[in-house]
């Protein structure tokens, strides 16, 4: 059975197709620049890549192209072969628990819902009626990335605000990335051979965020109501005195939005090294001995070990650490400095084996009392997986 895998950005949709229930990657690829000039597109099959410059005018232009070119790569030669569309929607709210196949009353729930994610929510809206105007004979799936952390005990989801503030306005904490943390936890317990575990998975990309999982279930994660709080990430500051927005805006006349903007896309690895949000940049400028790198480096480090051991704490110990997503998976020294920091946890690097980039590995030493592992994530592997399951 063919299944797609499709995550709509507001001028972007990637997608992957995989055969089901093999888990077969069969096409790859991503639109870019949708409604935009210079719109293109690229695919990867059969290791070889592909970019094709076009006019994409909409996201159902997109599925469009999208489905001629798995005819013309001979990937299925009749639409009817595909019987599932899985959608990332980044915001499920209080409402899901778990993947859903879509219907009217979904969407809607996601439209109503796109209060807590403007960006996300709506793009996915466009993805979901693109594939079902294109791919009519498919169901639909909607995989979200809040759903992994619905798990949470109240005392873990709620801020210390009024308990009106949460009923109301549902202000809470509903975390990110749960299909990459539950994608990473469930493949570390196929590695220990066990699932009554306790793991302490750190998605480090762009967006990081760490999460708490005991026997495969979720119990707290660093994310909050937004995807910016917990750690520093590449842009984003995480954890801040929330009062610093309205010191602002009563001191130096800034606007909501433009504290927002600054706190989301101007702040992380690039606010205080001055030079990149890219973990790569900020490993060159520490080599050229640069010193606002060097602080980053620090800085972002720290809040990573600060949150191991508070899940440490919380989970009462802890039978693996996984790293995943860009630098969790590549950055050998952001790994390095973390499980160093982790010595009085009795953690004991294996440095030699942590010298690996995108790879499945153990990077402790037999004799470290928690191993880690690199565990590469499959963020489109984990919505098919979910499509397929509910098909
Ligand atoms: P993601 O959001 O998971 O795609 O992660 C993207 C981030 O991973 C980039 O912005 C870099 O900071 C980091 N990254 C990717 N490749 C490497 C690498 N080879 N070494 C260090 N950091 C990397």
């Amino acid at each position: 059975m063919k299944i797609l895998s499709v995550n709509a950005g507001s001028s972007s949709l990637k997608f992957q197709m995989f055969e089901m229930p093999e888990e077969t990657r069969l096409i790859s690829g991503v639109f870019e620049r949708i409604g935009m000039e210079n719109s293109f597109y690229t695919i990867k099959i059969n290791g070889e890549k592909i970019k094709k410059e076009k006019e994409i005018k909409n996201h159902k232009e997109a599925f469009t192209t999208l489905l001629e070119e798995l005819q013309e790569n001979n990937v299925v030669k009749d639409l009817n072969e595909i019987k599932g569309v899985g959608h990332r929607v980044v915001q499920g709210g209080e409402y899901y628990n778990k993947s859903v196949v879509i219907d009217n009353e979904v969407k809607e729930k996601i439209k109503e819902l796109s209060i807590l994610a403007p960006l996300h929510n709506p793009a996915a809206l466009i993805g979901i009626e693109a594939s079902e105007s294109v791919i009519p004979g498919a169901v639909n799936v909607a995989v979200f990335d809040t759903s992994f952390h619905q798990t949470m005990p109240i005392e873990n989801y709620l801020y210390a605000l009024p308990m009106k503030w949460a009923k109301e306005y549902k202000i809470r904490k509903y975390g990110a990335h749960g299909t990459s943390h539950k994608y990473v936890s469930a493949r570390m317990n196929e590695i220990l051979g066990r699932t009554n575990t306790k793991l302490i998975t750190c998605h480090i990309g762009n967006g990081a965020s760490i999460s708490a999982v005991k026997d495969g279930i979720c119990i707290n994660t660093s994310m909050g109501l937004t995807p910016n709080a917990g750690l520093m990430m590449g842009t984003r500051c995480g954890d801040i005195d929330a009062t610093i927005v309205t010191y602002l805006i009563n001191n130096y006349n800034m606007t909501a939005e433009e504290i927002e903007n600054v706190m989301n896309k101007e702040s992380g690895l690039l606010g205080i090294s001055g030079v990149s949000s890219d973990s790569r940049d900020i490993e060159d400028g520490i080599s050229k001995g640069n010193s606002s790198c060097i602080l980053a480096q620090k800085m972002y480090v720290k809040r990573i070990v600060e949150y191991i051991a508070k899940y440490y704490v919380e989970l009462g110990g802890c039978d693996a650490i996984v790293f995943t997503a860009g630098l969790g998976e590549n950055s050998i020294s952001t790994r390095r400095e973390i499980l160093d920091a982790l010595t009085v946890l009795g953690v004991k690097i294996d440095t030699e084996a942590n010298e690996v980039r995108g790879e499945e590995k153990l990077i402790t030493l037999p004799s470290s009392k928690i191993p880690a592992y690199i565990i590469p994530t499959d963020e489109e592997l984990m919505i098919s997986r979910d499509t397929y399951n509910l098909i």
